[in-house]
Order: C-alpha cells, then sequence, then structure tokens
C-alpha cells in the first residue's frame, strides 16, 4: 500500500501577483510528494473557467482546487479600487467560508489529512482556523524582503508622527523626501520609499491597517518563507529576523521551479487573464536584445494623460516595444479611446499592443533588452532571473521600496517621476538600450542572475531552505 502523502493547503490572497508565487510553492511541494489542496476565491475561479481551458483547472488527483467567498458583492467589479474592500470582506467572509472548507476536508475521505496549511502572509485569518483545527501553519510573505522591512517598520513611522500625514500638501511639499535615518539596514531610505500605504491623511486607512496586521500576526506562523535569496537582500533578511527567527528565503520561485520541476503540472496556470502567445512569435522575428518589454502587472491604472505620455515616449525612442495594456489599464475608458490612429502609424512595424502576456517568457526571449516595469516585486525578481535591466515606474504597495533597491542598491534599474512625462521616457528608454548607464545597469542584472542561479541550484540558500521547509512540513 502506498504511504499516506503529506497534505498542504495552500491560499492566496485573491490577487495576481500573490496567486503566482503561492502556485509555484504549491508545485514544487506537489513534485516533492505533497497532496495539494489549492484555494482560489469563487470569483477568480469562474473568472480563469471563463478565460481558458478546463484542464487547467480541473487539476490532477493529488493537486486540487478548492474555492471560498470573498465576501464582496457579485457586482463588484474587484480592481484596485477595491482593494480596501477586499481587505474588509474576506477577513470575515473568507474567514467563515475557510473554516468550513477546512471542516470539510477533515471530514473527506477522498483526500489525506491535512499537515499543514501554507497561507499567504497578508492572509492571516487563516491561522485562526490552523489555531482552532490544530493544524500547524507556515505564511509565504509575497512582497519582497526590503518591502517586507518597511511594512514592519509602519508602527514606528506612526509613533514617531510620519503617519498619517498632517494635511494633503505633505504629499508634494517635500516631506516625503525626508530620511528615513534610524534603520541600519536601510541606508538611504526615505520616507517616500517606503510601501505607499502610509501616503493618507487617514489615521484608520484601511490598506495600512491591514499590513500592520498582517506582519503582526506572522510571528505566531511556525515560519516565514520569502522569494527572495539571501544574496540579494541579506541586510534586510538580518534585520527581519530579529522579529521572525523561523523566516526562510526560498527565491525566486520561478528560477527554485525551473531548476527542481520545470514541466511538473505544466499544463495548469494561475492567470486570471487570457494570455497572448502570438506575442512571442512576435518576438522570434527581432533580433537580440532589441525590444523594450512594457508591463505594469494586474492592479496598476494609468489616467489617460499618462498613457500618452507612456505612448509617445515610446514612438519617439524608435526602439521596438512589447507593451502590455490590460483591458482595465486606463482609467475610465479603454486604450483604444486614447492612442491616435497617428500613434498606430507611428509605431506600425515596430511596436505591440497585448492585452496580457506570458511574463516570464517574455522575460526570458532573448530579443527582450529591458524592462519598463512598475516594480511588483514578481515582475522584479522575475527580471532578475532573466538579467533583464529595468525603467521603474512603481505605483503603489512595496513597489516604491523595490524602485529603491533597484536603483540604489543592486544596480539593475532607473528610475522614471511618477508624473510622467514622453521625453523622459524616450531619454531612458534610449540611455536603458544603448547608453553607458544601461549597459552597466545590463551587466549588474546578468550578475544578479548568476546569483540567483547559484541560490536555487543544489546547496545554494534557497535550495537548502526548501528542502529544510519539505522536512519540516512532512514531519509534524
Ligand atoms: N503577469 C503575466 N502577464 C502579464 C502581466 C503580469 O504573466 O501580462 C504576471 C507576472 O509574471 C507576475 C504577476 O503577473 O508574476 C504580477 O505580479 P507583480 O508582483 O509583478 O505585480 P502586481 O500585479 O501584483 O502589481
Amino acid at each position: 500500500m502506498e504511504p499516506v502523502k503529506p497534505h498542504a493547503v495552500c491560499i492566496p490572497l485573491p490577487a495576481q501577483g500573490h496567486i503566482n508565487p503561492m502556485f509555484k510553492l504549491a508545485k514544487l511541494l506537489h513534485f516533492k510528494g505533497f497532496h495539494i489542496t489549492f484555494v482560489h476565491t469563487d470569483f477568480n475561479y469562474h473568472r480563469m473557467l471563463d478565460s481558458r481551458a478546463l484542464e487547467s483547472l480541473t487539476g490532477s488527483p493529488d493537486f486540487r482546487f478548492e474555492t471560498i467567498a470573498d465576501g464582496l458583492p457579485s457586482t463588484n467589479p474587484r480592481g484596485i479600487q477595491d482593494l480596501p474592500d477586499l481587505c474588509l470582506s474576506i477577513p470575515v467572509e473568507g474567514l467563515r467560508s475557510f473554516r468550513e472548507l477546512i471542516m470539510k476536508l477533515n471530514a473527506s475521505t477522498d483526500v489525506p489529512p491535512i499537515t499543514r496549511i501554507i497561507s499567504d502572509g497578508v492572509m492571516s485569518f487563516t491561522l485562526e482556523v490552523a489555531e482552532e483545527f490544530g493544524i500547524p501553519e507556515m505564511v509565504l510573505f509575497t512582497p519582497s524582503a526590503c518591502g517586507m522591512l518597511g511594512y514592519l517598520h509602519y508602527q514606528d513611522l506612526k509613533e514617531r508622527g510620519y503617519f498619517p500625514l498632517k494635511d494633503e500638501s505633505e504629499l508634494n511639499n517635500g516631506f516625503l523626501d525626508t530620511e528615513i535615518d534610524w534603520i541600519p539596514a536601510m541606508k538611504g531610505v526615505r520616507l517616500r520609499d517606503f510601501p505607499a500605504f502610509i501616503r493618507t491623511t487617514n489615521p484608520h486607512d484601511v490598506m495600512f491597517n491591514y499590513n500592520v496586521q498582517a506582519v503582526n500576526n506572522a510571528t505566531k506562523a511556525a515560519a516565514v518563507l520569502l522569494n527572495t535569496f539571501d544574496d540579494l537582500e541579506h541586510q534586510v533578511l538580518d534585520a527581519i529576523k530579529t522579529k521572525f527567527n523561523n523566516l526562510f528565503t526560498i527565491g525566486p520561485l520561478s528560477m527554485l521551479h525551473r531548476q527542481l520541476c520545470p514541466t511538473n503540472l505544466d499544463s495548469m496556470e494561475s492567470n486570471l487573464w487570457k494570455e497572448d502567445t502570438q506575442c512571442l512569435v512576435w518576438l522570434d522575428k527581432r533580433v537580440p536584445g532589441s525590444v523594450v518589454y512594457v508591463n505594469y502587472g494586474s492592479l496598476v491604472t494609468v489616467t489617460p494623460q499618462q498613457l500618452r505620455e507612456f505612448a509617445w515616449g515610446l514612438a519617439d525612442s524608435n526602439y521596438q516595444f512589447l507593451w502590455v495594456i490590460r483591458a482595465d489599464l486606463v482609467n475610465g475608458c479603454g486604450e483604444e479611446d486614447i492612442l491616435s490612429e497617428e500613434f498606430m502609424a507611428a509605431i506600425s512595424g515596430r511596436g505591440l499592443l497585448v492585452g496580457w502576456c506570458p511574463q516570464e517568457r517574455v522575460l526570458s526571449h532573448p530579443s527582450v533588452g529591458g524592462f519598463l516595469t512598475h516594480c511588483g516585486w514578481n515582475s522584479t525578481i522575475e527580471s532578475v532571473c532573466e538579467g533583464v535591466p529595468l525603467i521603474c515606474w512603481p505605483f503603489f504597495a512595496d513597489q516604491q521600496m523595490n524602485c529603491f533597491y533597484s536603483c540604489r542598491e543592486w544596480g539593475i534599474g532607473m528610475e522614471i517621476e511618477s508624473d510622467v512625462k514622453r521625453d523622459k521616457v524616450e531619454g531612458l528608454v534610449r540611455e536603458l538600450m544603448e547608453g553607458v548607464k544601461g549597459h552597466a545597469l545590463r551587466l549588474k542584472a546578468m550578475d544578479w542572475k548568476k546569483k540567483a542561479e547559484a541560490a536555487t541550484g543544489p546547496g545554494g540558500s534557497s535550495f537548502n531552505n526548501f528542502d529544510n521547509i519539505v522536512m519540516q512540513l512532512k514531519h509534524k
């Protein structure tokens, strides 16, 4: 008789940048012999069913999908504007629904007994259920370690009077440039580099308080996992370890996955949007290092004016570019209302616009020479994995911190001001693709790629940490 498999229940926050790393971790654990229950929200599950082949979601006998409620009304569009609503509803409705799911799985003879819950660090209400059922829980934090250290200092910022802002004028009067000099691991960091939920006059801001609570709750978890590697963030990690002594770096998860089990369950995907794979064919026809890839991830929204500035900056650079414009990227309208015929004519044959792409495959394509990104942590670390340098346009959450580290510490990026102007876009694209600075950033990015490979290869820090947590997960 086959021995009973250990059973891990994996539950991400229902947003793309959280689902992807949790999905990689789940596939890695499956490869190591775990039975997996992967938990989506009802809304996302049906959205995925609508946008792709059923087989990618029916799973396999030992990798199954379950769903919970997110508590949002069915009319809710669930975009960026609704993150605060989600963070209010999911700890209530999601908690209730997750409890029911664990009861159902516990009573089932169809799946092995649950060994561990692996929860997103920002779904920390799951810890309550884990405790109730006596199931140990690990948490995966999906931001960078520097972002996480930023969140860990939120309470401090409040006590020292930096949060909330006194009034709106502090957003533009230089106050955000104040250097925060009491955190030794973050030399040179300014208030503006902290995860952006501090930029409010509201002392009860949902996102600020949600993140404070999440990092505090994580101290109750059996282990805290981070999608980064020691070489990249060692100083920051040392600082975090003073709060969590059970911290394990297991990233970059996409690289660890590629090194250990690239084909395991490869027909299963975690995209919420339908991928346009034609862009890979388009890239195949370009010469190496010649294309600028532009993508702002899954949550950023831009104004029509910002879209126009990016558009003409890219057009005027004369470089070839692949630009991902999500259907819901532009506030209040579609790109077709904004991008003029004149623009489309100007970029004909050299610019390709798509709605969603297989980003990791795009970044690893030899034709891609640079990445204009919003600095979401997945995008940043996926770019590190491919040695692709960055132009950074951070929007919110930990993106400001990732931008600061990319530009000041890791030497892989250059920043564009949030009030984006076309001539700046044009200049930075040229600098990235052909300038001395761009060349230096590319060399540095290649250097980090090698270090990431070492971390995720046999004997590397992330490789060893992953083995270690697999052992912990298998033995109660
Ligand atoms: N992504 C993708 N195709 C796209 C845009 C994004 O596959 O066209 C993936 C990307 O590879 C990453 C995730 O979606 O894994 C976005 O996460 P990130 O942390 O970069 O940004 P967020 O969406 O959370 O702002």
